[in-house]
């Protein structure tokens, strides 16, 4: 049996995958089932020509459609603890990592980078749907604390680019605690007075909904993402009722008040630049507000509309106010 597994299966499969490799040089476009040549669809940032379908980005690839080839650095992202459970179910979890590993050429499931946006420095994360569903675990936490604090010690707004089927069930209680993890993150970066936007790709579901991917002051997300907690199925078995046509999808939740903008691809990185430049830099915003009057352009009206909506600081003004006002109504009733 040895032999079978350790010598001939290998062979068999690097033969299959040999084979499959003149195939990869097409892929189907999920949305309309044209046949698109894999170069083609790389230049188009993986977007279909014929239905303007998103497919999921590799990390590496959205990265260099935000800075452009080697104009940016990958964060090195501390070991965590492998398989802290022993888990398996149909595979040992230590070997599915290792296979989504090979698969995807990462370590993990999100990619921590620097780099600039029209001249702003920013920090960037970007979770990879292609590693295991993109799901949070102890690897993932640890991203958006690194990537987090590096935000802080640079005073540089954060960026997270969301894809997750949810916490990683392999490693149990250690993946869900990594939502009030990822949640302190988020705070860090609100309390040093920085911005922290968030680009929705399909599909972010589960705990990562529940927690850093709806906690942005700026909430942008990819045409027809779907963003949701439970699945579709599950919530209309629980309320007994079919759902509305479009439900979970990003033009729903913008409509719904749940996004701030549904951005297309090709317009994600302008799109960045224009709302980094308003919010993360200070001295700008200032000017910006103070001399409406002197700078009357389109871009002005617009950056002061924008900075209105996400100002940081206003927020931070009400909440204590507004806690203070809850501490003293319990005590009241007490
Ligand atoms: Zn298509």
């Amino acid at each position: 049996m040895n032999w079978l597994t350790n010598f001939v299966r290998p062979k068999l499969q690097a033969l299959v995958r040999k084979r499959n490799g003149a195939d990869n040089l097409w892929e189907k476009c999920p949305g309309c089932g044209q046949m698109i040549f894999h170069r083609e669809l790389e230049q188009n940032l993986r977007v279909c020509a014929a239905c303007d379908r998103h497919m999921q980005l590799p990390p590496g690839e959205r990265l260099v459609s935000l800075f452009g080839e080697a104009a940016y650095e990958r964060l090195e992202l501390p070991q965590v603890v492998v398989d802290p459970l022993k888990f398996r179910d149909e595979k040992r979890y230590t070997d599915r990592l290792r296979d989504n590993r090979s698969k995807t050429g990462e370590e993990e499931a999100a990619v921590v980078a620097t780099g600039e946006l029209g001249g702003n420095p920013v920090v960037v994360v970007v979770q990879n749907f292609a590693f295991m569903g993109g799901s949070m675990g102890l690897a993932v936490g640890e991203a958006m604390m690194v990537a987090a604090d590096a935000a802080v010690e640079r005073r540089t707004p954060l960026i997270v680019f969301s894809a997750a089927g949810g916490a990683r069930m392999q490693e149990g209680i250690l993946s869900l605690m990594q939502m009030p993890r990822t949640t302190i993150a988020v705070s860090q970066v609100r309390e040093a007075g920085l911005p922290y936007i968030v680009v929705l790709t399909d599909p972010t579901t589960g705990g990562v909904t529940a927690s850093y991917a709806m906690l942005g002051d700026v909430q942008l997300a990819e045409p027809s993402a779907l963003i949701g907690f439970a699945g579709q199925r599950v919530i209309e078995n629980t309320i007994g009722e079919t759902l509305p046509e479009g439900f979970q999808r990003a033009e729903y939740l913008l409509d719904h008040g749940m996004l701030d903008m549904v951005v297309h691809r090709h317009e994600m990185r302008d799109t960045l630049v224009r709302i980094v430049d308003l919010l993360g830099n200070r001295d700008r915003r200032e000017e910006a507000v103070l001399l409406p009057a002197l700078t009357e352009t389109t871009e002005t009206t617009e950056t002061a509309e924008t900075a209105e909506v996400v100002e940081p600081g206003a927020e931070a003004e009400t909440l204590p106010e507004r806690t203070a006002a809850a501490a003293g109504d319990e005590g009241a009733d007490e």
